[in-house]
């Protein structure tokens, strides 16, 4: 009998989404990753160079205008009072079930 290649694909262990997405620094990293790909490009004036990395306030600003963004701007994360382990833990909870999972048992899960 023939395997559904989608069904006998290696999972992503809970080890290793601690591994990958275990602390803040980890999740802006990846965030940083997924909104700019091809590296920094300024959502104001679309200059694409490293920006100026401001850790009082975890901005980032262009180097050409000075347009200050961060990772979470413009995402389902901006403004959000929960860290973005929280956010990654909960999206991997969802995402590993075929029936997807109830907001009671998530929050189980992540401790709310
Ligand atoms: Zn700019």
């Amino acid at each position: 009998m023939p395997q559904n290649t989608t069904q006998s694909q290696k999972g992503f262990s809970l080890r290793d989404f601690v591994r990958q997405y275990g602390n803040e620094a980890q999740c802006a990293d990846a965030l940083d990753r997924w909104r700019w790909p091809q590296g920094f490009v300024c959502p104001a004036c679309g200059h694409a160079a490293e920006p100026v990395r401001l850790r009082t306030r975890e901005l980032l600003q262009c180097r050409h205008c000075h347009h200050q963004t961060s990772v979470t701007a413009r995402t389902i994360f901006v403004a959000t009072k929960l860290p973005l382990t929280t956010w990654f833990l909960a999206m991997f909870f969802l995402t590993q079930q075929k029936n997807g999972i109830s907001a009671l048992e998530l929050m189980r899960h992540l401790g709310a």
